[in-house]
């Protein structure tokens, strides 16, 4: 099969790929078109995911694809977007027939989720790896940012952090485990949940947001330096699912909730007062410390003493990462 045959195959004719609100012109041309409503800015992202450096060699195709999508529509989610839609360019070893109907479904299966079409990309021969750029729009000036945390704030995140890195020893085959803990742990590895709808309820109440990819202390880290004040987490504060807790032990708990990356739940900084109305309505919040003056990331005890920070999150190119 050809390069044109595979993309209208698999990708033209798949049903996100098909328009939708604010897509203009989809797949087949040059370039899509995008519809921008007046009042509203765009926001764009690009990720890349590698063999054998962001997911294993030989991943399951299908699952590949969501996580690839969901990672990247969580960039939208953490600046309080709302998803338009995405270009994908892949590389492949090889075409096979089985193993790209499975991609395209899982794409299709986690932008039917997320409300995002598939606009355009490229597709191209070489070790497998792929691009993601995601297009959302927000209110102009209402985009959640790193850098507007403030003294005084609450501290929060939206959701149980650790279990995609408690899934690693299952995903890179280290450990074998069918029980439903594994499986649940796995879930959130292979399909994370962008939370774009607590986002969308963020902007204009949090004063700084992004999502945790690189563990919760590296990821706080960029909101303090971005906004130049010190983040403060108490330990004990830190939400962790009971599955997490069933799987591994209490050190390895705390290492996967504090640094251990890949969990797409968002971390944002609130002034006080936004808390209530926001728990009102249900949102998802877990408050685990606050804004201080100062610099960096903090942890305390339940005492409140300072912990030494012994780990960060995951860095390519530095002194942890390849
Ligand atoms: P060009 O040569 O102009 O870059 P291509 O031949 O690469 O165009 O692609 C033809 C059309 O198919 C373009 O609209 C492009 O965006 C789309 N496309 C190519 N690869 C993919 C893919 N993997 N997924 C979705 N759309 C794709
Ligand atoms: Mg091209």
């Amino acid at each position: 099969m050809g390069e044109f045959e595979l993309i209208s195959h698999y990708f033209a004719s798949a049903a996100c790929a098909q328009g939708g609100e604010g897509v203009a012109l989809g797949i087949g041309d040059d370039c899509a078109l995008l519809d921008v409503p007046a009042g509203e800015q765009l926001a764009v992202s690009t990720d890349s995911l590698v063999a054998g450096v962001h997911f294993p060699h030989n991943p399951d195709p299908y699952l590949l694809a969501q996580r690839a999508l969901a990672v990247s529509v969580s960039d939208l989610a953490a600046m309080g977007a709302t998803p338009i839609g995405f270009t994908l360019a892949l590389t492949l070893e090889s075409a096979h027939a089985d193993w790209l109907q499975a991609f395209a479904k899982g794409l299709d299966q986690m932008a039917r989720t997320c409300s995002v079409r598939l606009i355009g990309g490229d597709t191209t021969r070489g070790p497998l790896s792929l691009t993601l750029t995601v297009f959302g729009r927000t209110p102009k000036g209402l985009a959640l940012t790193r850098s507007g945390a403030r003294e005084g704030d609450l501290l929060c995140v939206g959701g149980c952090l650790g279990d995609a890195a408690g899934a690693l020893p299952l995903v890179l085959g280290q450990r074998a485990d069918d029980s439903a803990e594994a499986k649940a742990l796995l879930q959130h590895y292979w399909s994370p949940q962008p939370q774009l709808a607590l986002g969308q309820a963020l902007r204009g109440n949090a004063s700084a947001a992004l999502d945790i990819s690189d563990g919760l202390l590296a990821d706080c880290g960029h909101i303090a330096a971005a906004s130049k004040v010190c983040l403060q987490i108490e330990l004990a504060k830190v939400p962790v699912s009971a599955s997490l807790q069933a799987f591994a032990d209490g050190q390895t708990v705390q290492r996967c909730a504090l640094s251990g990356g890949d969990d797409y739940v968002l971390a944002f900084t609130l002034p006080a007062a936004k808390l209530a109305p926001l728990q009102a309505q249900g949102w998802p919040l877990h408050v685990i410390g606050s804004v201080v003056a100062g610099q960096g990331v903090e942890l305390l005890d339940e005492r409140g003493t300072k912990i030494v920070q012994a780990t960060s999150g995951y860095q390519h190119f530095g002194r942890h990462g390849g």
